[in-house]
């Protein structure tokens, strides 16, 4: 779930680690530990809380030597302490180990251990994966870890090293992430390139079931059966810019603000204003049998599923497709039926999402096409689906997801576009949407722009526990949106519903003291929301509007209104959740939280 570094090489492997730790923090983690192989042992040192907390607590003595493992622990099977933190060692003290994800069957494997007389130290699930390769060892760590992890069921990406063995690192990856830093007589691993781009460009992504050993001076690929692989050494995309916050206070707040560079780099090379066309790379091949899908299937989790949802209405509208948004999670475990013709599309950022990979999975075991739409080059989802789609917004640092979002809602846009045209939509009805998506990134620098004037009326409001997010239509999805938003950070508890449901139950809870926020837009349901603003003003509810700029009838309705540029309905959702991006964001930084670290959170969903 969380965190892996490991170098080899002839440099100092203490610091390399730590920065790289660092790099990985907002992926979120309640511990974090390192071991390194010194003095012909291995030393390790571990710390429940901030990787800061670790640093302060290893004494410059400690841990010196060029070859170590590291980690950043989410815990999923027993309590954030030291003692459950990673890496663990087997019973000899010879062997380290980190591990992300989940070892399914740890109690059986555990029993038979402790009947063969290990002692256990920890409560972790990952302990008995080192214990279980300490069992196996006698003289080589490769040999010992496959014969390991015959026997383990769930998920892992784990790098292991043993003080007999000096400079090797073993890794293997099965259902989370493991990539390969290629250096020139040094190798980093790590499950994101985050961790690597400081030192090297060149890498190897590993696959499901396959192992990697590296020493200070070469490596091999195999399955885990041992069987050779020759891996592709590719180019890392990201730069160290990137994954830097530059002048901005958080990585949330700088991700808003990129917003209109972002969407203007998903849009490169694919809305061509002046050809009249929507050139999509990943599925042009594919054109036509797409353009007879009889059924959508859009599938992810979270904000993604929320994209999914702008889908639905892009779909439907546009390409005239019968759409169903789908939770991953749900999708997979519910035997859905999948009739020649349907197509499915898997939504995820970081493109590791457990149950968005595992939906995908029984996608294609259906023989549903499945197409990706991720942001993470190389990620798992972008290799097992058919085609898809890039996002190409840059790495995504803030937990809570915006400009990925913007890239998602895009992507569905153009995707719908690129399909209607093969249908419904005429050329000058493309063309009108073109000439809107151009103008696009322009509109949201606007909206991004009223930042202040948006912290003035979060300041307002923040202390208000309990808020409501309305919308109808393409708002709808907004609603959503912002509503998590508040939540993921200020740990507020909001709800968003379409607009009409509040007659049905929610409008109980409105009283002088709830905020309640409508996404108004001009558009087809314009009039049909405003008799909502009135039904909540009715109730004392205090209103703020995201609205249409010019329409000064909504002053006299809100206590605020944040304006947004007019663009065509079905590509309003990407200017509506601007200004609810930033009202959670200034909401949150004001009620004092930690907006990039939100508790209990972690950036990509890799467990069930
Ligand atoms: N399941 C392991 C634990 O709880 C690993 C968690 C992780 O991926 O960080 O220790």
């Amino acid at each position: 779930m969380c965190g892996i570094v490991g170098y080899t090489g002839f440099r100092q492997a203490r610091p390399i680690l730590l920065e790289g730790l660092k790099r990985l923090e907002y992926r979120g983690y309640d511990s974090a530990g390192i071991a390194i192989q010194c003095n012909g042992g291995v030393e390790v040192k571990k710390k429940a809380g901030r990787i800061a907390n670790l640093e302060s607590n290893i004494r410059p003595d400690t841990l010196n030597g060029t070859c170590g493992i590291s980690h950043t622990r989410w815990a999923t099977h027993g309590d954030p302490t030291d003692v459950n933190a990673h890496p663990h060692l087997d019973a000899s003290g010879r062997i380290a180990l980190v591990h992300n994800g989940i070892i399914e069957n740890y109690q059986s494997l555990r029993t038979y251990l402790e009947h063969r007389g290990v002692e256990f130290k920890s409560e972790t699930d990952t302990e008995v994966l080192v214990q279980l390769i300490g069992h196996f060892y006698s003289d080589d760590l490769e040999t010992a870890m496959r014969a390991a992890l015959r026997d383990v069921r769930g998920t892992y990406g784990v790098a292991v090293i043993c003080s007999d063995e000096p400079g090797k690192i073993v890794a293997a990856r099965k259902g989370s992430p493991l990539i390969l830093g290629i250096g020139d007589g040094e190798f980093v691993v790590a499950s994101d390139a985050a961790a690597i781009i400081q030192h090297m460009t060149q890498v190897i992504y590993l696959s499901d079931g396959e192992m990697a050993t590296l020493w200070d001076d070469g490596f091999r690929t195999t399955t885990l059966d041992a069987v050779p692989v020759t891996k592709e050494v590719t180019e890392l995309e990201m730069t160290l810019e990137d994954i830097e916050l530059g002048q901005h206070e958080h990585f949330m707040l700088k991700e808003i603000m990129e917003q209109p560079v972002a969407l203007e780099d998903c849009m490169r090379g694919r809305v061509n204003v002046q050809d009249g066309r929507i050139h999509l790379g990943g599925l042009a091949a594919m054109a036509r049998e797409l353009a007879q899908t009889k059924r959508l299937i859009l599938t992810g989790c979270g904000t993604a599923w929320h994209a999914g949802l702008v889908g639905e209405y892009l779909f439907e509208d546009i390409a005239r497709i019968p759409t169903e948004v789908e939770y991953a999670s749900e999708f997979r475990y519910r035997n859905p039926v999948l009739n020649p013709g349907t197509v499915v599309i898997a939504i995820s950022q970081s493109g590791e999402t457990a149950d968005t990979l595992a939906a995908l999975r029984e996608a294609r075991d259906k023989g549903a096409i499945a197409l990706g739409i991720v942001n993470v080059v190389g990620s798992t989802i972008a290799r097992e689906t058919d085609s898809g789609v890039y996002l190409h917004v840059g790495p995504e640092i803030g937990v809570a997801s915006t400009k990925a979002y913007l890239g998602q809602v895009l992507v569905l846009a153009m995707i719908a576009l690129f399909l209607g045209r093969r249908k419904d939509l005429s050329q000058p009805a493309l063309q009108h949407y073109l000439e809107a998506l151009d103008s696009l990134p322009e509109k949201i620098r606007q909206i991004t722009a009223q930042s202040q004037e948006i912290r003035v009326v979060a300041d307002r409001f923040k202390d208000a526990e309990n808020w409501l997010y309305l919308g109808r239509g393409y708002n709808y999805p907004t609603a959503l949106e912002g509503a998590l938003k508040l939540k993921e950070i200020s740990y507020i508890h909001a709800e968003g519903m379409p607009a009409a449901e509040m007659k049905h139950g929610p409008i109980a809870l409105i009283t002088k003291d709830m905020p309640v926020v409508f996404i108004a837009t001009k558009n087809s349901q314009y009039d049909k929301i405003i008799s909502n603003i009135e039904e909540v003003r009715a109730r004392k509810g205090r209103v703020i509007a995201v609205a249409t700029e010019g329409d000064t009838e909504i002053t006299r309705l809100a206590e605020h209104v944040f304006y947004v540029p007019d663009v065509p309905e079905a590509l309003q959702p990407m200017v509506t959740v601007v200004p609810l991006q930033l009202l959670a964001y200034h909401a949150a930084v004001l009620r004092g939280c930690d907006v990039d670290k939100p508790r209990n959170l972690a950036k990509s969903v890799t467990v069930e």
